[in-house]
């Protein structure tokens, strides 16, 4: 009776999986989609907890009960992790939330490696489950370490790729050894734990050579990449205790992980195979090119008249945007120019912010509609009948070294054609470089012109300005 209601537990589970992913899709349904995914989780925890029954050569153990410490074990680590989940959940600003999101995938790669080290000596000498502990334990610890170093890089602690002499290479090597070890543990099911640590310390150190030689404008792959590890590290454990809504649950994240990697790949104009075998930013060296070129400055009223007899305005939002927290200003300034007749667009391009997706989360949160948001291969065309473009607080996704400087870290990725507009204003606070560090000829374009500032500050000028007019 007990395991018919923890299959149902894990049946409703799965399919509130399925239907949250769905759900977050669309904007509208993204809250409502994480809630369900939430209480479908909850219901598989509470059912694991108290419908589980142990087997003994398939019957029931029915003199088996759980001793009362484990309990307190596992409501305490379920209170400590709900309390501190919780807290820096609420507390994270949406500029933090990539990181956060890093963190939070690199514990459950922890969680699938933890599986592996406590179930490998239950399991020695069978096969089929040990190829599931073990390939769970090394996915999940590369995954582990691999999302630390991301953090690190995102939070901007580690900001230069560190790339050792060969790392291509190198990496490639340590990664085909780690599968050989692994492979051989499997066949040969040593009995000694210490091999097994060790097994687990290189996997560790394979996840920080593979993520620290990522340059900047990679680094989005590499997070949707890690991702569909973590997936696929807890699908391992799925199948190893046969409970499907662990499977479920990690299938879901790995498939969706890997689907996101093929859409940053091609954003990024990186093949699949350069990601797996460690050669990414390739160009690495930064580029000694002089841009040649005087930068005009724009004031706040000049722009707002720019605007205002304008046909057609392009925003272009990036990172900058988020610092600011100008998701709400920039809805009014469109309302306004909209309400004047002038035809208002967003271009999104896939990896501008630290998150992917993080322009439509930003913008979904102000209530800009979603038929507003054009997406990069959409938009390119339509730049040249653009009167003005205005970039606020993105800096890579529109610099043209993608395009025309080999040695540049952001070589070959496809960025936004904002040159071909009438007339170009960037907003930031300074010539600073954007994520890559480099810096960008958009700025000395004879078309360009610089309103310098805070982004919220400058569009609250620009509303009230423009309310003027
Ligand atoms: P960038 O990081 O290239 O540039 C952001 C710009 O915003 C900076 O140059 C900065 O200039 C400006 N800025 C910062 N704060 C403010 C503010 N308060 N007001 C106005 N401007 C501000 O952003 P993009 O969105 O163009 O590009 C994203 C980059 O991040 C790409 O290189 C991408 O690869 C990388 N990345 C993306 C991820 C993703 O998944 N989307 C993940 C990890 C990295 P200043 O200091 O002068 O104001």
């Amino acid at each position: 009776m007990k395991s018919a209601l923890l299959e149902i537990s894990y049946l409703i589970g799965s399919v509130t999986f399925i239907l949250g992913l769905k759900m977050m899709g669309n904007p509208k349904t993204a809250r409502r989609g994480n809630l369900l995914g939430a209480v479908g989780m909850t219901i598989a925890i509470v059912g694991t907890i108290f419908l589980f029954e142990k087997q003994d050569h398939g019957a029931v153990d029915e003199s088996y009960s759980v001793p009362g410490l484990v309990y307190a074990l596992i409501f305490g680590a379920i209170a400590l992790g709900t309390v501190v989940g919780w807290l820096t959940a609420k507390r994270v600003q949406m500029t933090k939330m990539p990181e956060l999101v890093s963190m939070f995938n690199g514990m459950g790669g922890a969680c699938a490696a933890l599986i592996g080290l406590m179930e490998y000596e239950h399991n020695l000498g069978q096969t089929g489950a040990l190829s599931a502990i073990v390939a769970g334990m090394v996915i999940g610890s590369v995954s582990f370490s691999g999302s630390i170093i991301a953090y690190l890089k995102l939070n901007g602690s580690m900001r230069q790729p560190i790339r050792l002499p060969q790392y291509n290479v190198i990496n490639t090597l340590v990664m085909a050894g780690v599968a050989a070890f692994s492979v051989w543990m499997v066949i040969t099911s040593p009995s000694d734990p210490f091999i097994l640590y060790v097994l687990f310390a290189c996997a560790i150190v394979y996840g920080i050579l593979f993520t620290i030689p990522i340059g900047g404008a990679d680094m989005p792959v590499v997070i949707s990449l890690l991702n569909s590890f973590t997936g696929l590290a807890a699908a391992f454990g799925g199948f190893l205790y046969d409970n499907k809504v662990m499977l479920t649950g990690g299938i879901l994240v790995g498939s969706a992980g890997t689907l996101l990697t093929l859409v940053m790949c091609k954003a990024m104009n990186r093949p699949l195979s350069n990601v797996i075998f460690g050669a990414f930013g390739a160009t690495g060296a930064s580029s000694d090119r002089e841009i040649k070129g005087n930068i005009k400055d724009i004031g706040v009223s000049d722009t707002a008249v720019l605007m205002n007899y304008s046909k057609k305005v392009v925003i272009v939002p990036g990172y900058g945007l988020a610092v600011a927290q100008a998701q709400h200003v920039i809805h009014e300034l469109e309302s306004i120019l909209e309400a004047r007749g002038v035809t208002v667009k967003y271009a999104i391009h896939p990896v501008a912010g630290r998150m992917p997706g993080h322009m439509n989360v930003l913008l979904a949160e102000s209530n800009v509609s979603y038929d507003k948001l054009v997406e990069m291969e959409d938009i390119n065309p339509e730049f040249a009948s653009t009167d003005v473009v205005l970039v606020v607080g993105a800096n890579d996704v529109v610099n043209p070294a993608a395009k025309n400087d080999p040695a540049s870290p952001i070589y070959g990725m496809p960025i936004l054609d904002v040159e071909n507009a009438q007339h170009i204003i960037v907003n930031k606070r300074s010539m600073s470089a954007g994520y890559a560090g480099i810096e960008n000829e958009l700025f000395f374009n004879p078309k360009t012109s610089m309103l310098f500032g805070d982004a919220k500050d400058v569009l609250t000028k620009l509303v009230t300005e423009l309310k003027s007019l």
